[in-house]
């Protein structure tokens, strides 16, 4: 898989650095806290959203495991109606085949339909190496290509940047790709949406080749979805002579009937809307409607080897709808850049270090990026257990071995003798209770752990003295005549006693 973001440090340094950015800290608790509001709304007005979350699960799951039947089956029903399917094992040949299929038109130039998937594959930037200019017209991502950013959300790309971040760049940026914003651009809503309409009108005319992902493809009639919310999308699917889909493996339904469930689950998890404002569909070509020539690539690029996890595999269930993201605490804080990846928050904590594998520092940092609060997984409209993906992959990682991961073993082994041995267990306890006026509230060279928390204060007596003491057998008579338990009198902080 392409697609990490060059440069990036590993997850805990680039996140340090986002903690800083207070307007950052701020535009994503702002952005956030208003998706999942709304999200939680739009979730509660249906009595049946646990049944069609389990039976969103449960097509996904088959549809996995039947996978090689469903593909053939959806390229059988492509190619009948008309279109052409091609097949790309990783990034670099999928961008062969575009480039090779944008040449054969004679253009240079795109329109992009936001393309989770092209991104993933570093789509645009192979198309500039071959003299292609690709461009985006999703609103947010326009904002992070004409900012020259990176996205940072999988629904809301440019959800860092606030209205006078976007404002100037329309105005300082938009000229070098097209026509100019105005001079006089406010950062009102309205006025920054009609500056993009009527830069990006200039391009929808003037294309004739669109490239797209597509959020669906329903195996049965060869069919392509694509939800969105600003019918920019439709623009680019229906103007142009030619489409290029590019889709990952995984985005495929059986049926019309399993779409169905997912054209309700997800924009309520993700736009919190009852039914998404522009749904596009399109199976291969029409005479006289439409692109005149359709091409799918579906794209593989680490999705089989994910597949081959038991655990793992659950993350190609995934549609998308960033509700994940929108209630992490961690993504809240760090921000989406610090993932180093296109794919965000709790799911691309799982995702990327399947596609990509784990050898990369960034990657093998990326599941330790959550706290396992678990928010993810309650969520999730498709049930993917996130923090089981995340702990399985920690586990990955820690068998591969390492400096850091022999202390570990050599200190949960040394811990497994003291256990053994209650008496040096009694003898330590004792002595580090006596000592505990003398203890750092940090732990000494610089723990990850303790360089934000306190360490707990020790109690004046291990547990087992106070039990001998308090609950004994000299004491036991006394408080089955009913005398008062004085256990929590003063030891409420572990003042006096043990916890
Ligand atoms: S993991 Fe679940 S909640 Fe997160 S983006 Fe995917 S479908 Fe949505």
């Amino acid at each position: 898989m392409s697609g990490t973001y060059l440069g990036m440090p590993a997850f805990p340094v680039a996140a340090k650095a986002a903690l800083g950015n207070e307007t950052l800290r701020g535009n994503l608790r702002h952005a956030t806290h208003t998706i999942r509001d709304k999200r939680a709304k739009a979730v509660a007005e249906l009595d049946d959203w646990a049944l069609l979350r389990e039976a969103g699960k449960q097509i996904k799951d088959h549809t996995l495991r039947h996978l090689d039947r469903y593909l053939v089956q959806l390229e059988e029903s492509v190619t009948a109606a008309g279109g052409v399917v091609h097949w790309a094992g990783d990034a670099a040949e999928a961008n062969r085949i575009v480039a090779e299929l944008v040449k054969a038109t004679g253009e240079t130039e795109v329109v992009k339909v936001k393309s989770m998937a092209t991104q993933e594959i570093g789509l645009n930037e192979a198309l500039e190496a071959e003299g292609i200019s690709a461009y985006e017209t999703d609103l947010a991502e326009l904002i992070v290509q004409l900012g020259d950013d990176l996205p940072s959300h999988i629904l809301v790309p440019a959800i860092h940047r606030n209205r006078g971040e976007i404002r100037d760049i329309f105005r300082d940026r938009m000229g070098a790709w097209g026509r100019a914003a105005p001079e006089d651009l406010s950062d009102v809503p309205a006025d920054l949406a009609e500056a993009a309409r009527l830069h990006l009108r200039e391009k929808f005319l003037r294309a004739k080749v669109g490239i797209s992902g597509a959020n669906f493809m329903v195996a049965e009639t060869g069919t392509l979805v694509v939800v969105e919310s600003e019918g920019n999308g439709r623009m680019c699917l229906t103007l142009p002579e030619t489409l290029i889909s590019v889709v990952g493996i995984e985005k495929i339904v059986p049926s019309w009937q399993d779409l169905e469930v997912f054209l309700q689950t997800l924009p309520r998890s993700s736009t919190a809307e009852r039914m998404n404002p522009y749904t596009s569909m399109w199976t291969g070509t029409t005479d006289g409607d439409g692109p005149s020539a359709f091409h799918l690539v579906l794209v593989d690029n680490g999705r089989t080897d994910t597949l081959a996890d038991e655990v793992g595999r659950q993350a190609l269930r995934c549609i998308r709808c960033s509700a994940c993201l929108n209630v992490c605490p961690v993504y809240e804080r760090a921000g989406g850049h610090a993932y180093g990846s296109v794919y965000p928050g709790p799911i691309g904590a799982i995702l990327s270090p399947q596609l990509r594998g784990i050898g990369s520092e960034v990657d093998a940092s990326l599941p330790y990026a959550s706290s396992l609060c678990g928010a993810c997984y309650e969520v999730c409209p498709v049930a993917i257990d996130i923090p089981e993906v995340l702990v399985h992959l920690r586990e990955r990682i820690a068998d591969r071995g390492g400096k850091g991961h022999r202390l570990e073993k050599a200190a949960i082994k040394a811990s497994g003798w003291v256990f053994d041995h209650p008496k040096v267990l009694a003898a330590g306890e004792r002595a580090a209770s006596l000592t505990r006026k003398l203890h750092p509230s940090r732990v000494p060279g610089g723990a990850a752990w303790t360089d934000s928390r306190d360490l707990p204060e020790l109690p004046a007596a291990p547990f087992r003295d106070w039990w001998k003491k308090n609950r004994g057998e000299k004491n036991r008579g006394e408080e089955n005549r009913g005398e008062k338990n004085d256990q929590g009198g003063k030891n409420n902080r572990g003042e006096g006693t043990a916890t």
